[in-house]
């Protein structure tokens, strides 16, 4: 193992490379025609970069228009469009002919990965970023430090002014499961396809399999082990009393419209609060209605030819969770009836989603500097006034911008929201801009 430390300073580093920071590079390499490039590096843990790349089977579509893709809202002539791409693959008259607005997320992915190509000068794969530190100087945080670990274990120290950190969600494990981290048998969807492989279903042998939540990836599961392992009778284990469909109808799709950040933004918290609490069913816990009108024909299915593979428990809560060498064993309690029972599983699929809390925890070195980790409307990171290196945070402010946050909804807006602030920041710093002499980066801005 080696340390290694850099000793250029970064314009910016980039925590993750997913669609957040692969759309900022689009935005900053358009900026950078304008105003000169910057010294810009993204660190991304993945060694092979996949768009949530254990969850993708083969019922799993994009949630969202292909033209909500990382570019064409902010600029629809940019070459990095889902439109471009499928033209540079020889699939374009093809997509067109499908008459969808929801390519699968295998499609969607390899767009993804197409675009980064683009920008692999930029990124380093296979490089998890540790912690941030700040870089004192006369009692000023100039820049910042960050400290990354590849996959041998080498740790490497760079040094930047300014700092984007987009690294998407953790799995969310219920508490009554936290014990069971190690045990094969349960595991989170975002490693279904992996986990799924090495139990015995995999090898056609007859398993008992709990899928825990009822939304979206938790009926993605259901249909695969329904579709491609015929030895699995699964149950889905859920709290609301049905799948509920997401609505994507028209008029309360506009939450995801690019200008309803703003409207989100100039709320006060407790109506900011009101707005989400309104808009949830948009997104969390329910499921794409095609798809459940497919379960249901799935079930019916079962019902006519008398083989009652699947079960549903809806209205069912978890009360406690025993691992035994013969399985999992779930007591259960139905919150309607209030009839208690015992069900045992040969293995359990958390389907139960994801918390954003990967920035606190690399930045807790600034955590003098910072309060409440609010942002501002342009996803700055408040911080006091020592600290003067520039920090945005994507992904984790859906509580003051709207359920668009972590969604592929508002990127290339935003992409190009944070390159101008950032822009902005480096003149007002008055940091040299590669290319391009200071004294015309500001005339530009002006
Ligand atoms: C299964 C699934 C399906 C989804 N489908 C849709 C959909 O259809 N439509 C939609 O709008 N949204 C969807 N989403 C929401 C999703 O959050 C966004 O689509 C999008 O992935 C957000 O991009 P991101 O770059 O912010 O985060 P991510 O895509 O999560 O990318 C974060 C990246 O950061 C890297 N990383 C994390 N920590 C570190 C670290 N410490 N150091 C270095 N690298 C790190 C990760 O490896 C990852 O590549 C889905 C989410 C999931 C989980």
């Amino acid at each position: 193992m080696k340390n290694s430390i850099t000793s250029t300073v970064y314009d910016l580093i980039g925590v993750g490379f997913g669609p957040s920071n692969i759309a900022l590079s689009i935005a900053l390499a358009e900026q950078a025609k304008l105003q000169g490039s910057l010294s810009s590096l993204f660190l991304d843990k993945q060694s092979n970069y996949r768009w949530h790349g254990n969850t993708i089977t083969d019922q799993s579509h994009l949630q969202i228009s292909f033209l909500k893709d990382l570019v064409s809202l902010r600029n629809p002539t940019s070459p990095y469009s889902f439109v471009n791409y499928l033209q540079k693959q020889g699939r374009l008259v093809d997509f067109i002919n499908l008459g969808t607005f929801y390519p699968s997320r295998l499609e969607f992915n390899d767009y993804l990965r197409w675009v980064a190509e683009h920008f692999s000068e930029q990124c380093r794969y296979g490089e998890e970023v540790l912690a941030i530190e700040p870089v004192i100087f006369q009692d000023k945080v100039k820049t910042l430090r960050v400290i990354a670990r590849d996959i041998q274990g080498n740790k490497s120290v760079r040094e930047t002014r300014a700092l984007v950190v987009s690294p998407g969600g953790n799995a969310r494990i219920p508490e009554l499961f936290k014990g069971l981290k190690s045990d094969e048998r349960v595991f989170h969807h975002s490693q279904y396809l992996s986990k799924i492989k090495t139990q015995p279903c995999a090898q056609g042998k007859a398993m008992k399999i709990a899928i825990i939540g009822g939304g979206q990836s938790a009926a993605e599961a259901f249909i695969d082990l329904n579709d491609n392992y015929p030895s699995v009778q699964a149950d889905m284990i859920l709290r609301n009393i049905a799948l509920k469909p997401a609505d994507s109808s028209p008029f309360v799709n506009e939450v995801f419209a690019p200008t309803f950040t703003d409207t989100m933004y100039k709320q006060q918290p407790i109506e900011r609060e009101r707005l989400l609490k309104e808009y949830l069913h948009t997104n969390y816990s329910v499921v794409d209605e095609d798809m459940i009108k497919q379960i249901y024909s799935m079930l019916y299915k079962q019902k006519v030819s008398g083989d009652q593979r699947h079960n549903f428990r809806c209205s069912t809560e978890i009360e406690q969770v025993t691992a035994t060498e013969q399985g999992i064993e779930l007591a259960l309690r139905n919150t309607e009836t209030g009839q208690q029972q015992l069900a045992s599983y040969d293995a359990v699929i958390l389907a139960t989603g994801y918390e954003r809390k990967k920035h606190i925890e690399l930045l807790a070195p600034l955590a003098d500097y910072i309060s409440d980790f609010s942002v501002d409307r342009n996803y700055r990171l408040q911080t006091d006034e020592r600290c003067q290196a520039a920090i945005y945070l994507q992904g984790c402010n859906e509580s003051s911008h709207g359920l668009s946050d972590t969604l592929l909804s508002v990127l290339a807006i935003r992409s190009g929201e944070i390159s101008a602030a950032l822009y902005a920041h480096l003149v007002q710093e008055k940091h040299a801009i590669k290319s391009l002499s200071i004294e015309r980066l500001i005339e530009t801005i002006a």
